[in-house]
């Protein structure tokens, strides 16, 4: 086997201020568009790996920040119904670790701790050779583990999580205080060219990211930590400074713990969603 292939893909701009309806209505076309001229009988099902919180042992929405009006929601039952497939409900970051250990860069370990930095942070598991779900398949918010007393809001409504200091939202809330309005990309391209507002932007963002990744690390006692999401775009500036917090921080035999970026990008989550199907499904 040489791993999953990616046949088509489609996509669009959540419409999340619609709530269901909106979204449910957007998934009918992409699934018409991705299912188009495909022979009748040859798709499996449909897994979807979406942000929690959510219950994947019911296939229920729980309560989603950025998502208003899903609490609650059984996405799996309704979906089912609307296309007569299979329907597989997994938080995206607890599929992303297990596409990044099955078919990415954690391949063949047997302990990968994986996080996703973008907008939020997100995390998953796979230990002793066995995706970590917990109770309602909701363990690996690591975005949510308190790394100060105080800071900015997380989008959680608490204070001092991880995501608030580290995620993409906050390196850029931080950039804008200098640069006014600006993407973590510009940021990443000024310290490219040696500006030096931005180095330092970047080497607080590594700091920030080291921190939580020494909490992970200590946690689970992975081989391997794997970084994805739209930041780990530009590891390659993040990478020295996670790893002097690691070397600094961590305890004496968790310093040689090394953190990689994602093989699969942004497919991480869709490949490890599709390999959960089939493994579900022993196909
Ligand atoms: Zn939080």
């Amino acid at each position: 086997l040489n791993g999953p292939q990616i046949l088509r893909r489609a996509s669009e701009k959540t419409a999340a201020q619609g709530g269901p309806d909106a979204i449910l209505s957007q998934i009918d076309r992409l699934v018409a568009e991705v299912a188009a001229g495909t022979a009748p009988g040859s798709i499996a099902g449909i897994a979807i790996a979406s942000a929690g919180p959510l219950d994947s042992d019911e296939g229920v929405i729980l309560g989603i920040p950025t998502l208003p009006g899903w609490d609650g929601f059984p996405i799996r039952s309704v979906l089912a119904e609307r296309t007569g497939l299979p329907v597989l409900l997994e938080n995206d970051a607890i599929a992303a670790a297990f596409g990044e250990w099955r078919h990415g860069a954690g391949a063949g370990l047997g302990h990968v701790a994986y996080l996703t930095v973008s907008t939020g942070i997100g995390g998953g598991f796979v230990i002793d050779g066995k995706v970590v779900r917990g109770r309602k398949g909701m363990a690996g918010h690591v975005g949510h583990i308190r790394i100060a007393d105080d800071g900015p809001r997380c989008s959680c409504g608490a204070t001092g999580c991880f995501e608030a200091f580290a995620s993409g939202s906050a390196f850029e809330a931080r950039a804008a205080q200098h640069f006014g309005q600006i993407t973590a990309k510009e940021v990443f391209e000024a310290a490219r060219v040696g500006d030096p507002l931005g180095t330092a932007l970047v080497a607080q963002e590594a700091e920030y990211l080291g921190q939580g990744i020494t909490s992970i690390i200590h946690l689970v006692s992975p081989e391997l930590v794997v970084m994805g999401g739209g930041l780990s775009q530009a590891f390659d500036l993040l990478n020295t400074g996670i790893h002097d917090v690691i070397e600094r921080d961590a305890m004496a035999p968790f310093k040689d713990v090394k953190v990689v970026p994602a093989v699969l990008g942004d497919n991480s989550g869709l490949i490890g969603a599709a390999a959960l199907m089939h493994e579900k499904r022993g196909i």
